[in-house]
């Protein structure tokens, strides 16, 4: 058994539960006891972890394409139509697999440095995505892509091979694969239905994009005169453990559909206000009992992996899109990123310290100013949201297992990715081939 003794705990609950001077309890890689330090059961042969700071749950992305750190930055400053054909598709298509394990190894590793242990990942080449949380020993449900693309294979054979992809991986709860049917606006609404019957099917996770932009839905209007939750909601796409990602655009009727079949949102802020998509309605979502969680989306569009800044944003445009300091609170940006994260993912066994769920953990470092004054125990919960970010994350472990010490990931050498990221980045940014036929022309984000 391992004991962790903390300055505070935070829980990572909706009312914001902050526990001073608290102990964590750790067997198999399962929490077995929260709690204050003073209630603690005996500690027996524990090796005991004394961490000067507060311990929160590993935090929940529910949104990602990490792979593209390959292209940040990329393209700064042009519109949206201009940085897809002219800088995204053109790298996308000479991606190799290769070029997805690297980067993801990467990008998982960053994302662990700050305090992600969980991400839903969808981007091509989803084996490749396993292979590189695996060696950093981070967790991730990757939503295999399906996309009509020159040089993919029809989208039926796409679609049975990641169901098969899915019932064969072994569920350790390390990995787990889902389907991800990119959107309505760039799949056939039969292959959307067949994808969300097979997800139901095997309990799989159904993770697609919706209503990201204010014209994405227009053609589909126009054909059917049907809002693109209304389309899916007819089609029998929806219900199950349906994760919809972005949702920018939905009215009053499209949300009480989404209430009325427990889809889940993904809620991107940073990426929508990069991209100018528009500020999703956060407050009536939760007003509603819809889950949300909270997602980076790919770090082209973010550009950060920093999940708890994202909090921090989620919280300044929900105040700001209501003109009221009280439309989202601090205890509700951070569970927006830790247990409503793993609600939305449908995976109660992540996001927070409580026993029986992973012993996912988290270690923040509170010596710094950005972590004074604390008045009562919640301050060190305002402070998070507010004032610190992933750069005070000094320590992480997933399922028990330590991966970041000191602010470095334990697991790969981050100074080795980022030569190859660099690398790989340059060479598919100067249309160089990697020696084979390009695979893809447009991006899953
Ligand atoms: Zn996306």
């Amino acid at each position: 058994m391992q004991r962790f003794t903390a300055r505070a705990v935070v829980v990572g609950d909706r009312a914001g539960t902050v526990v001073p001077q608290a102990v964590v309890d750790v067997a198999d890689g399962e929490i077995t006891w929260v709690g204050p330090a003073a209630e603690a059961p005996p500690a027996g042969d524990a090796d005991v972890v004394e961490l000067p700071g507060v311990l929160m749950p590993g935090l929940v992305n529910a949104h990602s394409h990490a792979p593209m750190v390959l292209f940040r930055g990329q393209g700064e400053g042009l519109p949206l139509d201009r940085w897809l054909s002219e800088v995204m598709w053109p790298r996308e298509a000479r991606l190799t697999g290769d070029d997805v394990e690297a980067a993801m190894t990467a990008a998982s590793a960053e994302l662990l440095r700050n305090g992600v242990t969980t991400s839903v990942e969808m981007y091509f080449h989803p084996e490749r995505i396993a292979a590189a949380v695996d060696r950093t020993g981070a967790r991730a449900v990757i939503a295999t892509p399906l996309l009509p693309l020159p040089g993919m294979p029809p989208l039926r054979e796409q679609l049975d091979r990641a169901v098969d992809l899915a019932a064969s991986a072994p569920r350790d709860g390390r990995v787990e694969y889902g389907l991800g049917p990119h959107a309505a606006y760039t799949l056939p609404l039969p292959l959307l239905a067949d994808a969300a019957r097979a997800a139901r099917e095997h309990g799989l996770l159904l993770h697609l994009h919706v209503a990201e932009t204010a014209t994405e839905g227009q053609d589909l209007l126009a054909l059917h005169g049907l809002s693109v939750p209304a389309l899916l909601a007819a089609h029998d796409v929806l219900g199950g453990r349906v994760l919809a990602a972005h949702c920018v655009h939905l009215d009053d009727g499209d949300l009480e559909l989404w209430r009325e079949y427990d889809v889940a949102v993904a809620h991107c802020p940073a990426s929508n206000a990069k991209l100018a998509s528009g500020v999703a309605p956060l407050r009536d979502m939760l007003d509603r009992g819809i889950r949300v969680g909270l997602g980076t989306d790919g770090p082209a569009s973010n550009d950060a992996l920093d999940l708890l800044a994202d909090a921090r944003l989620a919280a300044q445009l929900a105040r700001l899109a209501s003109g009221d300091a009280t439309a989202l609170s601090a205890a509700e940006a951070l569970w927006l990123a830790t247990g409503a994260a793993a609600d939305a993912l449908g995976r109660p066994d992540l996001g927070q310290l409580e026993a029986g769920r992973r012993a996912d953990l988290v270690h923040v470092d509170t010596r710094d100013l950005a972590f004074v004054p604390i008045g009562d125990a919640t301050d060190v919960l305002t402070h998070l949201v507010w004032s610190a970010g992933g750069r005070f994350v000094r320590d992480v472990w997933v399922g028990g297992r330590q991966v970041v010490a000191d602010g470095a990931c334990t697991t790969v050498d981050a100074g080795a990715l980022r030569a190859d990221v660099a690398e790989r980045a340059g060479r598919l940014a100067r249309g160089a081939g990697p020696g084979g036929s390009p695979t893809r022309d447009a991006p899953v984000s």
